[in-house]
């Protein structure tokens, strides 16, 4: 993508809305044994399953909206992390979306999140558990400050920085998704250890969120990865061009219409629907 771009795609992405889908009629997982099928952005999954809502070490928020499925890789995930947050005595993990129960394009909201790989969850942790009101209506903790450049020192919390670094250790995990301005936050605070620092990817957004999305499972053969990010602890020039305004008469880039979906996620559609 071109960096100078940036600021009038921020325009494009925070607006993304795209017609209802099929996949949404689809409320339980495809039996079979687990596998996400295609790319993050275009797939589906067989066998997903659902994250177990009653946890000690995290919390799901929106539970109504029922997007808490996913490849047992991402469940698995979701407990580790959540577990080691816990223990210590980092506070509660607050679990948004993950994917739907066969995966599959949302009607608004997400590009991705298709394949169940990927999942949001919230820059904060509180310390006492949320009410079952709290979590259909979550409070976002905006961490981003009005100039888009920095984060609002009084809400950055050093939790936050592990809770992320703890997130882009685990072997799983490919990319984070984070605001330009969290990132380079984290770049700021992080010492002589740094290799983690080159998942964690400034994106549109993602100021109160970090989205994090799994490499594909070995045995799941039609899963398409995405490239490594490049080598380096991104903290240098590809961080700061996201700070650049567009250059004056660039114009936004043509909506693109979506790809066809993989031949075994229409497969399954054409047979949900028989
Ligand atoms: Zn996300």
């Amino acid at each position: 993508m071109k960096k100078a771009l940036v600021g009038l795609l921020a325009l494009v992405a925070s607006s993304v809305t795209f017609a209802a889908t099929p996949w949404q009629k689809i409320t339980h997982p495809v039996a079979g044994s687990a596998q996400s099928i295609g790319s993050f952005a275009n797939g589906c999954i067989v066998g997903a399953h659902g994250l177990p809502p009653e946890d000690a070490n995290y919390q799901i928020m929106r539970q109504d909206q029922r997007r808490y499925f996913g490849h047992p890789d991402l469940v698995m995930f979701i407990q580790r992390l959540s577990s080691q947050v816990h223990q210590l005595g980092l506070g509660t993990v607050l679990i948004g979306d993950m994917g739907m129960a066969a995966g599959g394009r949302f009607s608004s909201g997400h590009a991705s999140h298709q394949t169940g790989l990927d999942v949001d969850i919230f820059l904060q942790l509180p310390k006492t558990r949320w009410t079952s009101a709290q979590l259909l209506r979550p409070q976002a903790l905006d961490l981003v400050a009005s100039d888009d450049k920095h984060v609002i020192q009084r809400l950055w919390q050093p939790e936050i920085d592990s809770l992320i670094k703890l997130a882009a250790k685990d072997n799983d995990v490919t990319r984070i998704f984070v605001n330009p301005a969290i990132k380079q936050q984290l770049c700021l605070d992080a010492g002589a250890d740094r290799d983690w620092l080159r998942k964690v990817r400034p994106w549109f957004a993602h100021r109160a969120h970090m989205h994090v999305r799994l490499r594909c499972p070995a045995d799941s053969l039609e899963c398409v990865d995405q490239p490594l990010p490049p080598p380096g602890d991104g903290c240098g020039a590809e961080l700061q061009s996201w700070f650049q305004p567009p250059p004056p008469g660039s114009k936004p880039p043509k909506k693109k219409t979506p790809p066809p979906i993989p031949a075994s996620c229409q497969a399954l559609l054409d047979n949900h629907e028989i």
